[in-house]
Formats: C-alpha cells, sequence, structure tokens
C-alpha cells in the first residue's frame, strides 16, 4: 500500500478472481469457461478488415450487438444495455439502482463479486442467509425494500430457482427493483427474461463468458425496461462509454446469432454434467443440483481444502471457498467428456491413497 492511497480505496473488497496459471498445463475447471472455442461464425466475422478498423472508436451504442441480443429474446435494443462482461453490467446496476436510501441485499453465499461491487460504491449490504441446504427461500426478501441481487443458478451452489419464485417477489412490491443474474441460465434454468414483458420492475443480467464461449471477449448484457437500460446507460457514459472494443462487439453479435451451436454447446455441457454427478456420487459424494456449468460437491471422506490441493498437485484446477458453511465442498467446473473422466480418475486415485 503506497502513501497515496485514498481511505475509499482503503475500504475496497477486491474479488479474488480463481487461479488462471499462465505456466503449467492444467485442465482448468475453476473458472467456468467453456471447453467448446467460440462459434465458427465468430472467428469467421473477425475479418482482417476489421482488424485494421481498430484505428477508429468502436460505436458507443453497440448498435448491432444489442440488436443481436435483442432479436434473440424478441425484445427491442432500447431493453437491451451491453458491457465489458457482466461484472461491469453488474457494477453499473449497482451504481444506478443503489446508494443513499436505497439499500442492497443478496444471499450470504452468493457470487462473490457483489460484495466488492457493495465495497466499491460504499454500500452497507443486506445479507440475507441461505436455508440449511444451501437454497434459497424467496420469503426471506419480503420484507427488504431496496435492490434485490440474486444469482439464478447460484453460485456456487448451482440450484436455481424456479420462475415463478422470482415472480412472487416481483409482485410483493412493484416498486422494488429485482435484479437477477442469470451468467449460468442457459444450462438448464427458467430465465425471468420472458417476465420483462409484464413487469418494470426486473433486471436480467446475462454473460457470454459461460454458454456463449467468450470469457476473453468480455462481454455482458442487461435487460430491462427502456427506462432502466437508460439510467444504466447514463452511468456507463459517466465511466466509460467505449467499453465494448470493435472485435468484441463483432463476436458477441455472431455469437447470439448462431442458435444452433449453441444449443449443442448447452446440451452437451447438460450430458457431461449428468455423467459427471454420478460417476461422483458412486465415488461417495453429495452434490447439489445443478442447473450450471459447475458443480458443488462434497465427499464424505476427504474436506474440500484437501482435496482441492491434492488434484492441482495432479494438474487438475478445481475451486475451492475457504468460508463458513461451503468448506467441504468443491466446485468443478463442467469441462469436455474426456476432461471430466480424467478428473473422476483423479479423484478415485486420491480417495484411495486417503
Ligand atoms: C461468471 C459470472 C459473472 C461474470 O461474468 P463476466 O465474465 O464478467 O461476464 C457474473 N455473475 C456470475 C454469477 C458469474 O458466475
Amino acid at each position: 500500500m503506497s502513501r497515496f492511497l485514498s481511505q475509499e480505496a482503503a475500504c475496497l473488497a477486491p474479488y479474488t478472481p480463481g487461479e488462471q496459471p499462465q505456466d503449467q498445463q492444467y485442465i482448468k475447471l475453476n473458472t467456468n469457461e467453456s471447453p467448446f472455442p467460440p462459434s465458427p461464425k465468430v472467428l469467421k466475422t473477425i475479418s482482417r478488415a476489421e482488424l485494421m478498423k481498430l484505428d477508429l472508436y468502436p460505436d458507443p451504442t453497440c448498435g448491432p450487438l444489442r440488436r443481436a441480443i435483442a432479436d434473440y429474446y424478441g425484445l427491442r435494443p432500447e431493453n437491451v444495455l451491453a458491457g465489458n462482461g457482466s461484472d461491469e453490467v453488474l457494477a453499473f446496476a449497482f451504481r444506478a439502482f443503489c446508494g443513499k436510501g436505497k439499500g442492497v441485499a443478496y444471499a450470504d453465499i452468493t457470487y462473490g463479486f457483489y460484495r466488492s461491487q457493495a465495497a466499491f460504491f460504499g454500500l452497507e449490504p443486506a445479507i440475507v442467509p441461505l436455508r440449511e441446504d444451501l437454497t434459497l427461500d424467496v420469503g426471506d426478501y419480503m420484507e427488504f425494500s431496496g435492490t434485490i441481487v440474486l444469482a439464478n443458478p447460484n453460485a456456487p451452489t448451482g440450484i436455481a430457482l424456479p420462475r415463478t419464485d422470482i415472480q412472487r417477489l416481483l409482485d410483493a412490491d412493484p416498486d422494488r427493483l429485482v435484479i437477477v443474474d442469470e451468467a449460468y441460465v442457459d444450462f438448464g434454468a427458467e430465465s425471468c427474461a420472458p417476465l420483462l414483458f409484464r413487469y418494470d420492475n426486473l433486471l436480467v443480467v446475462q454473460t457470454m463468458s459461460k454458454s456463449r464461449s467468450l470469457a476473453g471477449g468480455r462481454l455482458g448484457f442487461a435487460l430491462g425496461s427502456p427506462s432502466l437500460i437508460e439510467d444504466m446507460e447514463r452511468v456507463r457514459y459517466s465511466f466509460n462509454p467505449y467499453d465494448v472494443d470493435r472485435l468484441a462487439m463483432m463476436a458477441g453479435a455472431a455469437a447470439m446469432e448462431d442458435r444452433s451451436y449453441f444449443d449443442a454447446c448447452c446440451a452437451s455441457i447438460r450430458q457431461t454434467r449428468a455423467w459427471t454427478v454420478g460417476a461422483l456420487e458412486a465415488l461417495g459424494f453429495t452434490v447439489l443440483p445443478s442447473q450450471a456449468n459447475f458443480i458443488f460437491a462434497k465427499s464424505g471422506q476427504i474436506p474440500g481444502g484437501e482435496l482441492y490441493r491434492l488434484l492441482k498437485e495432479n494438474g487438475i484446477l478445481v475451486r475451492w471457498f475457504d468460508q463458513e458453511r461451503i468448506r467441504d465442498y468443491v466446485r468443478i467446473t463442467i469441462g469436455s467428456m474426456e476432461q471430466m473422466e480424467a478428473l473422476v480418475d483423479q479423484v478415485d486415485q486420491i480417495l484411495q491413497a486417503w
């Protein structure tokens, strides 16, 4: 820490990203990236001609990208905000919809970035514990009057809420905004996007990092009423109107348009997930019911931290959270079938030696 650090920055709670080792070749099952490359249509759209245009600023309105996203959901471009990853989109939403007299609530066990965002904007969040079985009860949020942030499916549990539960929250108070972070929705949960036609107190946030194989492209988006989107653009234009670069914009539009590739990737992940759950259960693991491209699993035999460490020694990276209530678990990204076979093999060997 330098002596120049501001008091505000001293109060931050920076997010700890999953390891991204650049030296050794690991089987990487720790950051929920896709095991598949981007759609072939993405590769085709990044032409030499497009590269030659990097001397010019990108379109700050993200026109074609927003249109492609809107088309996918049957919405209008006015219902869409695009940003540099959904982490940034969430930051815009936190700034736009939380502040003095407008609190924010989220679960005790959920995506760690909400805590970082809350600190960044000087908010004092209401932390709402999940039930004993790590499921979320929307009833626990009914009395809260500020903005509610839910990850659905939740991370790192993978457990999804039915859309009707979120509808109960939206109905309970039309003057309260509910932000639903659907980073993993494409792997089997119900999106709230269709509810946007009926509710203007709903903001849906999604990312292209997982189901659309574009984690390195940094693209996320929000779906909501035109006035919610306008409020977020106000924040975006106060921070970085050129946050989505030219190449990412082209890539994102192409990825949204290639539905068959997207459907095939998601179907494959679901199939591999089912196989992995079965194989780990056969090894004595308890696996939470996941609708995401990862599973949250605990062994009755070996502590989560030890399993993480031994897997890493053997070239496989998973994620372990040194956090109350979930220390026994590891979070394992669903990769390719070969990667999951290697994982199950290693886990089997580790348990035998333990
Ligand atoms: C991965 C993830 C995001 C952020 O993804 P970006 O790469 O920033 O788009 C947001 N929310 C949850 C719950 C995530 O797991």
